[in-house]
């Protein structure tokens, strides 16, 4: 089946468990229950040319309105939500939510070239991943290559079943990257094997360029890797004119952090991709 669970109406009633909270641990049932209350948010992330300082992408990041407690960040739930099994549910619902918003996007003529979204392991591991992909497509009439799943090293240790995963979507066109790239198990053998569009350099490398010679030759050698490969690259975590400056040098296409902006809600979000829109120019100085 293809529900997944998520085509029901918002629940307002805190009754008993409902089916799917019967299949998640007692840590997710809270989860899941907000989740059908709607306290469950999508902020967007702009990704911007290192160069010309043009818009090509967005991220949408998950965040939890609590309603006692307010803004929670992903650090706060999503490894109660791993463990739980509740993740499926929530990446389930990222990634419909987060389609659905670059089709509204795209027919205020806002649209940003890519939407990307974080997939856990455990998601990617679904047999029924790829059909749910292509139904939230075909449902928001997005074009394959609008998307791009962000999936990290520890989803691909198995490539017997990872690799068939990513060729199919591939397939559809869907783009694939590589999140937090370097922090994981990193064989540099998966990279041929699997197909790929981009890596992304985790954040924890480009905080410490400042002051730490193994973070910039990292940072350095994932973009010349990335680069001979003919992949794609953006560096996470960008909040220096310094760090975006070195990058540039060193030839990294692409970067995204707060030296552009904060993880926004849509709303707010919109009012960058109305200055943003293709045709009237980069992005000015932060
Ligand atoms: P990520 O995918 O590597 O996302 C980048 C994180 O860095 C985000 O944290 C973002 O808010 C933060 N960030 C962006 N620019 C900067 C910056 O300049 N400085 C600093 N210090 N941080 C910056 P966030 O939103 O808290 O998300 C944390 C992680 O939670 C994400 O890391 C991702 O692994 C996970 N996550 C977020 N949304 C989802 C989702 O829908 N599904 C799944 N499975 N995981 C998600
Ligand atoms: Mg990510
Ligand atoms: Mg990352
Ligand atoms: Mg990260």
């Amino acid at each position: 089946t293809l529900r997944l669970g998520l085509d029901e109406e918002p629940r307002m009633e805190l009754a008993g468990p409902t089916s799917d909270e019967r299949h998640v641990g007692d840590e997710g049932r809270p989860l899941l229950r907000a989740l059908s209350m709607g306290q469950f948010e999508l902020y967007y992330q702009a990704q911007f040319d290192c160069v010309s300082r043009q818009l090509i992408g967005v991220e949408a990041l998950l965040r939890w309105q609590h309603p006692v407690h307010g803004l929670r960040l992903p650090g706060e739930f999503i490894g109660a939500a791993e463990r739980s099994g509740a993740i499926l549910q929530l990446d389930a619902w990222a990634l419909r939510t987060a389609c659905h918003q670059m089709r509204q996007w795209l027919d205020l003529d806002i649209a940003p070239p890519l939407m990307a979204v974080n997939v856990s392991a455990a998601q990617f591991a679904r047999p029924d991943l790829v059909d749910f992909v292509a139904e939230v497509l075909r449902e928001t009439g997005l074009a394959a290559d609008r998307l791009e799943l962000e999936i990290v090293e520890r989803a691909l240790l198995d490539p017997v079943r990872a690799a068939p995963t990513m060729r199919r979507l591939r397939a559809m066109g869907v783009r694939l990257a590589i999140d937090d790239f370097g922090t994981g198990y990193s064989s540099l053998g998966y990279l041929s094997r699997y197909p790929v569009n981009r890596l992304k350099i985790d954040r924890c490398f480009v905080a410490r360029m400042g002051r730490d010679r193994t973070s910039v030759a990292i940072t350095d050698a994932v973009v010349a890797l990335g680069l001979s490969l003919g992949l794609d690259v953006v560096a996470e975590g960008v909040e220096t004119e310094d760090q975006l400056e070195h990058l540039r040098l060193h030839l990294c296409p692409a970067a995204q952090g707060w030296l552009f902006g904060q993880p926004q809600p849509a709303a707010n979000f919109a009012q960058l991709l109305r200055r943003e829109r293709p045709g009237r120019g980069g992005i000015k100085q932060a």
